[in-house]
């Protein structure tokens, strides 16, 4: 478990960032994280790390977002997806240098946590799914993930990754090609 007093210092310092709203979001995701890490065997501290950090750039602007893309080289394309796919990388960056957050696992947890990634380590695979699945996610299938989650974290994941492409498709709105490849390698497994 993660330390309490370094729990609530990344708390306080998250409040400032996002939304209520948002705030609980982290909290159910952190609850969740717990327990499927505590389910699958994963570090339980890594993955609250992870969690607690997840949406931390959530509701940045695009110029704030810029500073960090410039800053590390990132892929720039992310801009023409907005918020929805800059955040996590970001949260990523933020992770190292402001919270000093060192551990791959963590960092990547956090920078592939809206995508998906081909390779996915175990911190990874807990936090794309305690995301999906959390106490307050009411979307049409979310009882078929959470089934699916309790059998193993790889059948969620293909879930997940199959349901959000079908989603934002759905939805008319362009699909980040790194989501696109997530979902071939994952698909195949399957
Ligand atoms: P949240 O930050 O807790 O709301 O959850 P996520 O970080 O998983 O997802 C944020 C949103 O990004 C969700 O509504 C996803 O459907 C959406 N999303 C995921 N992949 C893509 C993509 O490739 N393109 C676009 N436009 N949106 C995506
Ligand atoms: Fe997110
Ligand atoms: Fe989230």
């Amino acid at each position: 478990m993660l330390n309490e007093q370094k729990r609530q210092s990344i708390l306080e310092v998250l409040e400032t960032q996002i939304s209520k709203k948002r705030y609980e979001h982290v909290l159910r995701v952190e609850k969740k994280a717990i327990e499927l890490a505590t389910a699958y065997n994963v570090d339980v501290e890594k993955c609250q790390y992870a969690a607690l950090l997840h949406d931390y750039a959530k509701e940045w602007s695009m110029e704030q977002y810029q500073v960090i893309l410039n800053k590390y080289a990132l892929d720039m394309t992310m801009l023409d997806y907005g918020s929805e796919i800059l955040h996590g990388p970001v949260a990523a960056m933020i992770a190292n240098e402001q919270f000093h957050i060192k551990d791959k696992d963590i960092l990547d947890a956090i920078f592939y946590h809206t995508i998906g990634h081909d390779v996915m380590s175990d911190v990874a695979k807990v936090l794309f799914v305690a995301d999906y699945i959390e106490d307050g996610r009411t979307f049409h299938g979310v009882v078929e993930a959470r089934v699916l989650a309790r059998q193993s974290l790889d059948s969620a994941i293909v879930y997940k990754l199959q349901q959000t492409i079908m989603f934002l498709a759905q939805k008319k709105v362009p699909i980040f090609p790194d989501t696109i490849k997530a979902y071939n390698t994952w698909i195949s497994k399957f």
